[in-house]
């Protein structure tokens, strides 16, 4: 995803409704999965197509809901896992 201005030269309010926006992503991808599992579909770890996979670090998968994630680890932004 390349976004302009540079991600590091975003304004406060810039950089919250890039969050907002990958938090829609995030929960869309969820919802999709979801369906998939019901469906008694699964599909390999490896392949991130249904995750949401942070750019930052090993973690797999967001946690919470909030801009945020929750997982001690890693803590990196929501905007960071909607790529
Ligand atoms: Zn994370
Ligand atoms: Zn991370």
């Amino acid at each position: 995803m390349a976004i302009s201005p540079s991600l590091d030269k975003l304004t406060d309010d810039q950089t919250e409704a890039l969050d907002d926006a990958s938090l829609l992503v995030i929960s869309a991808r969820r919802d999709a999965a979801a369906v998939l599992r019901r469906a008694g579909l699964e599909w390999d770890d490896d392949d991130d197509f249904f995750g949401s996979r942070c750019r930052k670090c090993p973690c797999r998968e967001f946690d919470g809901n909030g801009r945020v994630c929750g997982r001690s680890s890693c803590r990196h932004s929501a905007s960071q896992h909607a790529s």
